[in-house]
């Protein structure tokens, strides 16, 4: 069986994207599984180039098929920021919550209408032989007042999904993956790994 390496070290994305993937042939490994590996500064510019980083410095290591995401927040009224900053937003030692309270704090004022954002995602998958492919998916919504939900992670509580009229954290699991940014990039990415390991056997 293929083994996969999952190129994060955030529990949270572990447990959505290995969810994602539980029925393809695919045995997926964690930051654990392998030992781990140095930290990964992400010094790209865009979601893209971080995705591509991660995931290439982890096949190597390994020698191994690896998948990495990069997962950034829009929000039109702070001109696309967080944006790639996502996880650093409050500071380079932020926790989900900092982050959720800056981001409040910032559209402070602002009206319902003008909230409007999006979570983008970039899926890098790199294999050894095959190279290196990128896809990507996104959601629109709106950022709330408050955060309403206990589910999800980060910026899940503020979130309101246009098509589902909740917030990420008052979704599931299965509900989150079939609307959000990285449940649209991993069914472009599931696609991939069953054209590079599946079809052929
Ligand atoms: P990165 O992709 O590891 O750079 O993470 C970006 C940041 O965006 C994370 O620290 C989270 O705070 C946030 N984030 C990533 N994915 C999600 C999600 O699915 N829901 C809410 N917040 C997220």
């Amino acid at each position: 069986m293929i083994e996969l390496i999952l190129a994060t070290q955030n529990r949270d994305k572990v447990k959505e994207l290995a969810h994602a993937l539980e029925d393809l042939e695919v045995r997926v490994l964690s930051y654990d599984d392998v030992g781990g590996w140095p930290e990964i500064e992400e010094t790209g510019e865009t979601l893209e180039e971080n995705a591509r980083l991660k995931a290439r410095v982890v096949s190597e290591r390994f020698g191994k098929p690896t998948l990495a995401d990069d997962t950034g927040l829009e929000v039109d009224a702070l001109h696309g920021a967080p944006g790639v900053y996502s996880a650093r937003f409050a500071g380079p030692e932020a926790t989900y919550a900092d982050n959720v309270a800056k981001l409040l704090k910032e559209l402070d004022g602002v009206p319902k209408e003008k909230r409007t954002a999006r979570f983008r995602c970039a899926i890098a998958l790199v294999d050894p032989e095959k190279g290196t492919r990128v896809v990507e998916g996104a959601v629109a919504g709106r950022i709330t007042t408050k955060p309403r939900g206990a589910g999800g992670f980060g910026y899940d509580p503020v979130f309101l999904c246009t098509e589902s009229g909740r917030t990420f954290a008052e979704m599931t699991t299965a509900e989150k993956r079939g609307v959000s940014h990285r449940g649209r990039a991993l069914d472009a990415a599931r696609e991939l790994l069953q054209q590079w390991y599946l079809h052929n056997h």
